[in-house]
């Protein structure tokens, strides 16, 4: 794929475009020909305020956002939005629901309970977070706010259809690192979006934080600037050093995307490459999904094989055939592959094709 005549199936950092990666590099060594590097410019040049103008802009409009919301690229990996939602949206006495589907919503809940109450709504715990539960109860009067985890990248679950958190009336926050840009949705009826970048937006080292400015400002607490998300609308991203490469990258991935026929063309793509890893996985009795089929995503596809001989047998023959990246979480086992927008249907088939000729072998 990219430049090694691999098939990349990591699930982050992960696959660009093999376009992104020439241009990244070629502006490592001379950016736009300035006879600088990209990595020796200065964060408030007019060299790279063009990058990061050009990087809103572009998420604006793929995301289709209106005027009440702000992109931001700021630091500290999605890990940090687990705290800086709550730090900034949950009042020490409000309550805020959570829903409980995997590794990523357990890691927000721990740390929203250091600002608020958190009440967990729902949990797919008890059965390894196999499936998205669906009978949970949100309250306007009671609830600040839901978070959920659009797509669990660990799991292999994602929410596809949002409404019952739309039509309750409680503000919506996500956590769509495994799954922004992949499919159209209506961006605008959540009031705050976060995404580590490594997977599906450009390379590791930032966060994507898409907010509607109405919900700030009405908690009682003192933040510390960095941690205000009104300090870095006003700042535009540029309150302080931002990760300037980082941000390159995913300007050039965004624009790499918005040529590519944007989300709509993403999405088509993003269909066809899960029909058929899910046709495949389900056609093979040797192989078995882990996921309840209409919680499967379609970014990254969870499976095991009948015995963990046979798994290692195929993850052995995946490594010499140069598909990488297809191993389960180190908590979960089995295969996890993982089908961003980058990734190109051949990488799809020649996978399915190995695992057809893996089942033929093993009668
Ligand atoms: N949320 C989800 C859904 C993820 O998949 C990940 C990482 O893979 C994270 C959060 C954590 O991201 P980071 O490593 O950028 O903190």
């Amino acid at each position: 794929t990219a430049t090694s005549g691999k098939h990349n199936f990591n699930s982050g950092p992960s696959i660009l475009p093999k376009e992104v990666f020439e241009e990244a590099a070629q502006g490592v060594l001379n950016f736009n020909g300035s006879g600088l590097s990209i990595l020796e410019i200065g964060h408030r040049t007019k060299l790279f305020g063009a990058v990061i103008e050009e990087a809103i802009a572009t998420l604006k409009e793929l995301m289709q956002l209106d005027s009440e919301h702000e992109v931001l690229f700021l630091h500290g990996g999605a890990s940090t939005q687990f705290f800086q939602v709550p730090m900034n949206l949950l009042d020490g006495n409000a309550v805020a629901a959570y829903t409980d589907t995997g590794i990523w919503g357990s890691k927000a809940i721990k740390e929203a309970k250091l600002f608020g109450s958190v009440d967990v709504v729902c949990s797919s715990k008890a059965e390894n977070y196999t499936y998205l539960p669906k009978n949970f109860v949100l309250d306007k009067a009671k609830h600040a706010y839901v978070h959920i985890t659009s797509n669990e990248t660990v799991y292999g679950t994602q929410w596809h259809d949002l409404s019952p958190f739309y039509n309750s009336g409680v503000p919506v926050v996500a956590d769509m690192s495994s799954d922004i840009l992949s499919r159209q949705l209506d961006f605008n009826r959540f009031d705050l979006i976060y995404a580590g970048a490594q997977k599906n937006i450009g390379a590791a080292g930032v966060n994507v934080v898409v907010v509607n400015k109405r919900c700030l400002g009405k908690v009682t607490r003192a933040l510390p600037s960095m941690m205000d998300y009104r300090a870095h609308i006003e700042a535009s991203s540029l309150l302080n050093t931002p990760p300037v490469f980082a941000i390159y990258v995913c300007m050039l991935t965004l624009r790499w995307l918005k040529n590519f026929g944007g989300i709509a063309a993403a999405e088509k793509l993003n269909n066809q490459k899960a029909e058929l890893m899910y046709q495949t996985v389900d056609a093979l009795p040797i192989f078995k999904g882990t996921v309840a089929k209409e919680d499967r995503s379609t970014m990254n596809a969870c499976f095991v094989a009948t015995n963990e001989e046979l798994e290692k047998e195929f993850l052995a023959l995946c490594e010499k055939e140069g598909m990488v990246g297809v191993k389960g979480y180190r908590t979960v086992g089995g295969f996890r592959v993982s089908m961003y927008n980058a990734l190109p249907l051949e990488s799809v088939k020649a996978m399915t094709d190995l695992m057809k000729h893996f089942a033929q072998t093993k009668g």
